[in-house]
């Protein structure tokens, strides 16, 4: 049965949990709020498949015939584009599906905006509920359950989320199925929901209302500069760029991630999902005709499935091939692991009991605060250059 010796060998993909065929396996919170694998031992029959179905224990290798390639891409619809992290383009894919009669898995905000959940959606109206990065991890719940379902009725199904996410699927199927799409993202990390549901209270208190509405990536003021809006229901409104807002410099300074995204098995050109997502940093330098700071879509093609249903879409964005080593110059995260903030188990310590803002700008002073404005300045530098 699972047990988890080392904390950073679990992604929390639940993969163990939606397998187990006694139900036995609970994911259970930790102090730092991730999640992981808790045996029933009264109710485990030691059949061993948490174990065969984890995407770490037994990690996923590419074979010699995949190939991936990499184009900038921007979905036409500026409305789309407007409220998507980067160019639109997981919404494009979505809808394709949706419209060919499947339904499409991915991350949402919990209605009090406190968490993050996977869902799965049949409309595309509802995919606002996916649409825009939330930097926090997302919990699968039994999704995958549900994904294998559709899966068996020959009902097309898109699964979007983290590169461990879409392991943990793949692992826990067992079999390939071809109306199986998957879109991963290049992943920096994800940060604790612990924090992030902390955070949220703090802005609300000083708010003294309720959130409405939450952007980590608004745009009004430009692609790069990573806006963080909540709207609240007293009809204000709070905004800050990457640099100003706590939770973002807590997230950029590598301070409350889950340990296994510092030791990260995930992270190849290669990957096991159909197309891979990412913000195309560095398109000013590779491309400065597809960059109007409205956002630009990294987009890596991995199998003749991902590349045939983009080709498909090709009359709804504009493109232009890129060579796949933009990805270890300018977005590094798609291939090594962040590295650990020294004071990152401290900040979790004190971040439980204590005032969110007040905390980071604590920890700010000292070297995670250079640590994180020499990042961000970094992360800046480089996006605008
Ligand atoms: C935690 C996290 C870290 C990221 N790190 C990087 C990075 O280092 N470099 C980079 O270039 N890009 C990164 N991205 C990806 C980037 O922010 C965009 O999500 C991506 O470019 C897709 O943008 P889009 O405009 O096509 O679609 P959007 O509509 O912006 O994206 C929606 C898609 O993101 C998925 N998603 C949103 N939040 C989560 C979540 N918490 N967990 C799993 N899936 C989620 C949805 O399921 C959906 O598939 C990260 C995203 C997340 C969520
Ligand atoms: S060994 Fe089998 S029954 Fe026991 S927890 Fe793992 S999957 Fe469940
Ligand atoms: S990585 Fe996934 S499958 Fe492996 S132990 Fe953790 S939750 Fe279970
Ligand atoms: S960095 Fe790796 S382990 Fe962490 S969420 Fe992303 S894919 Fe999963």
């Amino acid at each position: 049965m699972i047990s988890i010796e080392e904390k950073s060998h679990c992604s929390g993909c639940h993969a163990c949990a939606n397998a187990c065929p006694k139900n036995c396996i609970q994911m259970i919170s930790d102090e730092e709020g991730f999640w992981y694998p808790q045996v029933d031992k009264e109710k485990c029959i030691d059949c061993g498949l948490c174990e065969k179905v984890c995407p770490i224990i037994h990690k996923w290798q590419p074979d010699d015939s995949r190939t991936t390639t990499a184009m900038a891409a921007i979905n036409l619809n500026e409305e789309i584009r407007f409220k998507s992290s980067s160019g639109g383009i997981f919404t494009l894919i979505a809808e394709e599906i949706i419209n060919q009669g499947g339904v499409v898995f991915g991350a949402a905000f919990a209605d009090d905006f406190k968490s993050v959940h996977h869902i799965c959606v049949d409309n595309t109206d509802d995919l606002e509920k996916l649409r825009g990065s939330k930097y926090v991890q997302s919990k699968i719940g039994d999704t995958y359950k549900q994904a294998k379902h559709f899966l068996d009725s020959g009902r097309k199904v898109l699964f979007t989320g983290t590169p461990c996410q879409i392991g943990g699927l793949y692992s826990y199927l067992r079999k390939p199925y071809e109306n199986l799409f998957t879109q991963d993202i290049i992943c920096h990390g994800v940060p604790s929901p612990m924090v992030w549901e902390k955070y949220v209270d703090e802005r609300e208190k000083k708010a003294a209302s309720k959130t409405q509405r939450m952007f980590f990536r608004h745009k009004k003021y430009g692609w790069k500069t990573f806006a963080v809006l909540f709207e609240f229901s007293n009809n204000t409104a709070y905004i800050k760029n990457l640099r100003e807002d706590s939770f973002m410099r807590a997230f950029l300074s590598n301070s409350c991630l889950r340990p296994s995204c510092y030791d990260c098995s995930f992270k190849s050109v290669k990957r096991q999902a159909d197309i891979t997502l990412a913000d195309f940093w560095g398109i000013q330098n590779v491309l400065p005709e597809m960059d109007d700071d409205k956002g630009t879509s990294l987009v890596l093609l991995h199998t003749s499935q991902g590349k045939e249903l983009i080709y498909f879409l090709k009359d709804k964005y504009r493109y232009k091939n890129v060579n796949t080593e933009v990805i270890t110059k300018y977005n590094p995260a798609g291939v090594v692991s962040c590295k650990l903030n020294k004071n990152r188990n401290r900040f979790l310590k004190c971040i439980k009991n204590s005032e969110f803002d007040k905390t980071v700008s604590k920890y700010t002073k000292d070297s995670l605060y250079r640590k994180t404005r020499s990042f961000i300045g970094r992360l800046m530098r480089d996006i605008r250059k």
